[in-house]
């Protein structure tokens, strides 16, 4: 194993999502990640065309949502991510769903090594906030999609409003998260994700905010990426 490369991790930021047995709790610790699958999916599903039979990766995986949901829509589905207790509940999970799922522990970067090209679409979502080198994330995803091949990612905005809203707000007094999940200052501006696309040779495609509506006390996508946002990058041509 490459020493550089498996420091890109930080122990801290991975016993924030040690939770064991809560990671499929809808009323737990990861009910906004519940909320907002269903339209990260669709949107994932729209910009790549139907997933079936698809070679799909999800980077950073948690305990499964978002990779049972690519699963069940008929795609061949590897998740990844460096904390055991992730691993070991989204194993537990999809056993128990009958869905077949790769589920490793293993870095991105070794991963990119190892397995180049081999992936229709790359999933990192709600990840990229908590590394310490982001760049070289987007970086081995990039090297892991295949040429005609989709990748997308998910984040946090920097700027007053996500910190007010996407810390404050719903960590401290809407408590949709749970205290200490997020640190402001790791946050990534559309314009720093668009120069590492760029420079890990991906194309910007799309872009959709993920706003919450606090009246309804849910999600909906729009055009306001100023606090959760989704990109949809592909290979240059
Ligand atoms: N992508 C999932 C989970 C998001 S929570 C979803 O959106 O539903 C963030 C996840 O990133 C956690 O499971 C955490 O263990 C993982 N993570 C943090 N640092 C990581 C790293 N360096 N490599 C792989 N996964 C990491």
């Amino acid at each position: 194993m490459n020493t550089q490369q498996a420091e890109n991790v930080d122990p801290q930021e991975l016993n924030k999502f040690d939770a064991g047995g809560r990671w499929w709790d809808e009323e737990g610790p990861y009910k906004t990640l519940h909320q907002i699958n269903p339209l990260r999916r669709d949107w994932i599903v729209a910009r790549s065309g139907p997933l079936q039979g698809l070679q799909v990766l999800d980077v950073g995986c948690g305990g499964g949502i978002l990779a049972e949901s690519l699963a069940q829509k008929g795609a061949s589905v590897t998740g990844i991510d460096l904390g055991q207790g992730q691993i070991e509940a989204a194993r537990a999970h999809a056993k128990d769903a009958g869905l077949d799922i790769d589920y490793q522990l293993v870095s991105v970067e070794d991963l990119a090594a190892d397995r180049p090209d081999e992936f229709d679409v790359v999933t990192c979502m709600e990840m990229l906030e908590h590394v310490p080198d982001p760049e070289s994330v987007i970086d081995a995803c990039a090297r892991l999609v295949k040429k005609q091949g989709h990748a997308f990612f998910s984040t946090l905005n920097r700027n007053p409003k996500s910190w007010l809203l996407g810390v404050v707000a719903a960590e401290y007094v809407l408590r949709m998260v749970p205290a200490g999940t997020h640190e402001y200052s790791r946050f990534i501006r559309p314009s720093e994700l668009g120069r590492w696309l760029r420079s890990a040779g991906l194309d910007l495609q799309d872009m959709a905010g993920i706003e919450y509506q606090p009246f309804e006390q849910a999600f909906r996508l729009s055009d306001n990426v100023d606090i959760n946002y989704m990109v949809h990058a592909r290979p240059k041509s």
